[in-house]
């Protein structure tokens, strides 16, 4: 076993909602990984891109909203312009909106599965296009959830939405494995990012969460790269179909 299997020399990485959080401790592994990394994003990426320049990484952005599935065949294209073949989609970036069930409106249900669950699938289908057609294979990792798994509470669209990123990545795999395209999933447990904020503003939920999780703590942006690497490298060629849970032990409790 040789640890260049890990590398991803040669290889273009592009990851959605890379300006923050998990996407951003993401694209910063990627580069250091030797990928060129192409970062997807709402608002400016500057401080991931310093971040990666302070050790001379390759990083691009595409400024784009990923609530409206017409931005695809931007994204497609400037990736190209950018960096020619992508091999490596992360699909990170999503929304999260806390109400009870009772309230929730279908405009915000909607602007939630747009995000999590429709544009994940859709930008699958865009890059595994040009993968099944020049024959080379990619690598797709989504982010899913512990609510992949778990019903939540007060975030019913977050839940459906991440339940589905599971199935997906599922049914993809069953698809596109035979091409060479491995499609795999990350569950984060409770990492500490803008995502979970109110989370951690909330004393008493936060206590409660805090007390669950074996590891004792929240987890870092830093905390998930091991696992983005390890799905978007050659070492998990066999990986098909898998959410790897990074998650601090919750599940195991
Ligand atoms: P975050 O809020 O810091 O990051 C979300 C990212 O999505 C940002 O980069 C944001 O710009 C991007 N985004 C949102 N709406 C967008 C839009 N319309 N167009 C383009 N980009 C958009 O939170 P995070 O924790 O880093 O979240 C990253 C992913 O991890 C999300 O899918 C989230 O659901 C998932 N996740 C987070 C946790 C956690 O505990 N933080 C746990 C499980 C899963």
């Amino acid at each position: 076993m040789s640890l260049k299997m890990f590398s991803l020399e040669g290889k273009t990485a592009l990851v959605t909602g890379a300006n923050t959080g998990l996407g951003q401790g993401i694209c910063t592994a990627y580069a250091e990984a030797g990928a060129k990394v192409i970062g997807v994003a709402r608002r400016s990426c500057q401080e991931t891109a310093d971040k990666i320049a302070a050790f001379s990484g390759s990083f691009t952005e595409i400024i784009a909203d990923l609530s409206d599935s017409s931005a695809i065949p931007h994204i497609v294209e400037a990736a190209g312009k950018a960096c020619g073949r992508v091999d490596i989609l992360v699909n990170n970036a999503g929304i999260i909106k806390r109400c009870d069930a009772a309230d929730v409106t279908m405009a915000d249900w909607d602007a939630v599965i747009n995000i999590n669950e429709k544009m994940v699938f859709f930008l699958c289908q865009a890059f595994a296009r040009e993968w099944i057609a020049d024959k080379r294979g990619g690598k797709i990792i989504n982010i899913a959830s512990m609510l992949s798994y778990q019903g939540g509470v007060r975030v019913p669209a977050y839940t459906a939405s991440k339940s589905a990123i599971m199935g997906i990545t599922r049914a993809l795999a069953n698809e596109w494995a035979a091409h060479g395209i491995n499609v795999n999933a990350i569950a984060p447990g409770y990492m500490a990012t803008n995502n979970t904020e109110n989370l951690r503003k909330d004393d008493q939920r936060s206590d409660e969460i805090l007390s669950r999780i074996p590891a004792g703590r929240w987890g870092t942006p830093e905390d998930i790269t091991g696992a983005a690497v390890f799905l978007a490298s050659d070492a998990s060629a066999y990986v098909h179909g898998f959410t790897l849970a990074v998650d601090g032990g919750w599940l195991a409790r």
